[in-house]
């Protein structure tokens, strides 16, 4: 009988950091440098332990309710946005403002109002709690739904004659999300809406390429956050392709008996990973005799969002 080889490692291209992440911790370093420790941070930044970790360590200060933050403090808003009730919490406590929201969680937030002015009855597409939606219902003076699932649109006090537009979470599978917007369809002829278009293209890159790595492996890991929305998108893609997927947030989570029948693991991570962590879990899976770490041949993103570097936003107290 043959010696059994150990399986080798396939990682997904692209994976890891977005422009949109890479944006909003380019700009909190930028507060730090520029007003020192403390700076106060409104919910988590982005969602990854690691990033949290690394600020703290900088001297940020995480924070769930403005009240918790002194008068006239700088205070960075995350990249998942916050609603308008919000940014008039933090103008009355005089902070002075790093908005950090991905400008394309703003232009579906400025798409969602476009909606509601119009008299749309507005469906939010999404994880009712996440930040973002939080951010685009807040921004919403008219009727609006949050829309999961299917028995969500089911439960709609709207007849089919009634005038419906939606928009999207930026980071929602493109499957599930296709399937939910056909049944709005059936159900309300005059439904508007921009299709998968508000799922964002680093979004759309990173499940394309965890559906190319699926097809390859026998195993799926992919590094992140278990808050991080888009991560659990990447699980789940691999998963309906069929293949075992696990999720770790760090290379301690690893565990050996996840591959003893495996030839191929592929890996992957969340668009709020850093590529030092995703490092560091190939480094442990070499420890623990796994072969080659290879990367996939895949697209190269080279979009990225120009940082705000005067740092304090128009949205300061400044010109308030
Ligand atoms: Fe922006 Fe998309 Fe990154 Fe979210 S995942 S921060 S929407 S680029």
């Amino acid at each position: 009988m043959g010696e059994r080889t150990s399986p080798d490692v396939l990682l997904a291209q692209p994976r890891g950091f977005c422009a949109g992440v890479t944006r909003a911790i380019e700009m909190a370093r930028l507060a730090l440098q520029r007003h020192g420790a403390p700076v106060y941070l409104f919910k988590e930044i982005v969602h990854n332990a690691q990033v949290i970790d690394e600020i703290t360590a900088q001297g940020g200060i995480f924070v769930q309710r403005i009240e918790d933050i002194p008068l006239g403090a700088v205070t960075i808003f995350s990249a998942h946005g916050v609603p308008p009730t919000i940014v008039a919490a933090a103008h009355a406590r005089r902070l002075r403002i790093v908005d950090t929201t991905c400008p394309l969680v703003h232009d579906v937030q400025r798409q969602a109002e476009r909606y509601s002015r119009l008299g749309h009855n507005l469906l939010v597409i999404g994880r009712a709690g996440h930040e973002e939606i939080e951010g685009i219902c807040g921004a919403i003076s008219g009727p609006h739904f949050v829309i999961g699932s299917r028995d969500d649109i089911d439960a709609l006090p709207l007849t089919a004659a009634a005038k419906v537009a939606y928009v999207t979470q930026t980071t929602l599978s493109m499957e599930d999300t296709r399937e939910l917007i056909a049944a709005l369809e059936q159900r309300f002829p005059l439904l508007e809406g921009q299709g998968l278009g508000d799922i964002c293209f680093a979004t759309r890159n990173r499940q394309r390429a965890v559906r190319h790595l699926a097809a390859r492996v026998d195993l799926v890991i992919v590094v992140g956050t278990r808050n991080s929305s888009n991560t659990l998108r990447l699980l789940e893609v691999a998963a309906d392709q069929g293949v075992p997927a696990r999720l770790v947030e760090s290379a301690e989570d690893l565990q050996v008996q996840w591959w003893q029948d495996v030839q191929r693991i592929g890996v992957s991570a969340g668009a709020s990973t850093p590529e030092h962590v995703i490092r560091e879990v190939c480094a442990r899976l070499q420890e623990l005799g796994i072969g080659v770490v290879r990367e996939l041949p895949g697209l190269v993103e080279t979009r990225r969002f120009a940082v705000d570097r005067t740092a304090e936003t128009a949205t300061s107290i400044a010109t308030a």
